[in-house]
């Protein structure tokens, strides 16, 4: 368990003050200047270091990412893009951060700029946080105040930050939609190459990062890499925000140690699960996008990006969606596969198409009006979408259906045979032979 002193979001629950004063005795904008004053390449490297990866979902090396914008100009300016947009289902983290520790990632937008040389950062927060929007934007304004932020700004880096507020689709949280929203068009994933960090934000190069991984910064430097590093797992360092929702007596968000063992994050933070253990039906351990885990391979599951990977889902927000045997898994996912339909922004065929697709054929499975051989088929159908198309929705929305088939094909056979059972209504009239 991870101990309270090496805790960074120590005000996740908004129990103290959010603002400044309160930030700054929780040790937050401590010895900034003198951070900015190590160099640019220092603070990659500690970053690098620290072995943080993207806590977005991708699970990338932040330190690398940063390392990838240009060191030198060719006129146009770098940008550090924050990504608040947080639509996955199940996520609910980095909203904790915005609303109780804003501070944190304040500081952390002006560290990680000053180590890409952006003199400017943008934060796209989605579009249904507005207490969210209100509660961040009065932090950057104290920040201004304060001096801390701000053309001749006291940390001595001249830096702007800007709050913009999304108008809550989905797809805005892929990164290159997120630049064409904020560019004031439609929100379209770009295609790639290029990639942002050579034309990103208003052509310029530019680098997005998640809420979290950005509000890890200041500690990470404060403390050292070292101690980030130490927390954790080879490769999957540091501590991680978890999120817990569905069946759990206690759902809650949590700051936690990368790797914990699943079964310990629902018994000693969540109650544990609704009728005991042995009544887990399934997780969908990294939010909606990621495939199912059956019961049976969570008794030893270390919440990791690895050992996740390794089992054919991931670690994604670490959004954990716990479904106990009440729940009825096909419709569950038909559910989720309705999302993404929904979410999906049209442009490329596999995912347009694909996406109604998959969702209709699983709501007749959901009712068992369905023949066996569509199981193949729907899985082979989720095999073309994934991988080929412009951006990770397709590969969201066929991930779900994979874990579902892998997993409890089994439930969906049984369907299709009570339904193939059912004695036919006595009102259907019956063809005469
Ligand atoms: Fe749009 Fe889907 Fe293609 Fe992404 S995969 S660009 S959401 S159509």
């Amino acid at each position: 368990m991870l101990a309270d002193k090496d805790r960074m979001f120590t005000n996740l629950y908004g129990l103290h003050d959010w603002g400044l004063k309160g930030a700054m005795a929780r040790g937050a904008w401590d010895g900034t200047k003198e951070i900015l004053a190590r160099g640019h390449e220092d603070v990659i490297e500690e970053v690098k270091a620290s072995g943080l990866r993207g806590r977005g979902g991708a699970g990338f090396p932040t330190g690398l990412k940063w390392s990838f914008m240009p060191k030198e100009s060719d006129g146009r300016p770098n940008y550090l893009v924050i990504n608040a947009d947080e639509s996955e289902p199940g996520t609910c983290k980095d909203r904790e951060i915005m609303r109780h520790d804003p501070h944190l990632l304040i500081e952390g937008a002006l560290i990680a700029s000053f180590a890409m040389r952006a003199h400017a950062c943008y934060i796209y927060i989605r579009g249904e946080f507005i207490r969210e929007r209100e509660r961040l934007q009065a932090a950057i304004d104290q920040a201004y105040e304060a001096n801390l932020i701000g053309k001749g700004n006291k940390n001595g880096w001249d830096f702007d930050l800007y709050l913009h507020h999304g108008a809550g689709a989905y797809i805005c949280g892929e990164e290159t939609a997120l630049l064409e929203s904020l560019e004031g068009k439609k929100g379209m994933p770009r295609l790639k190459p290029p990639f942002p960090a050579n034309v990103g934000l208003y052509g310029a190069p530019t680098t997005v990062n998640n809420v979290e991984s950005i509000a890890a910064v200041p500690d990470i430097m404060r403390r050292g890499a070292a101690w980030f590093a130490g927390l954790g797992k080879p490769n999957n360092t540091g501590t991680k925000l978890f999120a817990i929702s569905g069946h759990v007596n206690e759902p809650c968000v949590v700051e936690e140690e990368m790797g914990i063992p699943l079964r310990e994050l629902i018994d000693r933070h969540c109650g544990g699960v609704r009728g005991g253990w042995d009544n887990l039906l399934a997780v969908i351990p990294g939010g909606s996008s990621v495939p199912c885990l059956p019961a049976d391979q969570c008794n030893d599951l270390d919440m990791d990006f690895d050992t996740l990977k390794d089992l054919q889902t991931g670690l994604g927000t670490a959004a954990v969606i716990v479904m106990d045997k009440s729940t009825d898994i096909v419709r569950a996912i038909a559910r989720i596969s309705y999302f993404y339909k929904h979410e999906s922004c049209g442009q490329c065929t596999p995912c347009r198409e694909g996406t109604g697709w998959m969702w209709r054929v699983l709501e007749r499975m959901a009712e068992g009006k369905a023949e066996k051989r569509e199981i193949d088929m729907l899985f082979d159908v989720s095999k073309q979408v994934e991988g080929h198309t412009i951006c990770a929705l397709g590969d969201a929305a066929a991930w779900p259906v994979q874990g579902l088939i892998r997993n409890f094909r089994h439930v969906i056979e049984e369907r299709i045979d009570q339904y193939a059972a059912k004695p036919i209504p006595a009102s259907v009239p019956v063809a005469a032979e």
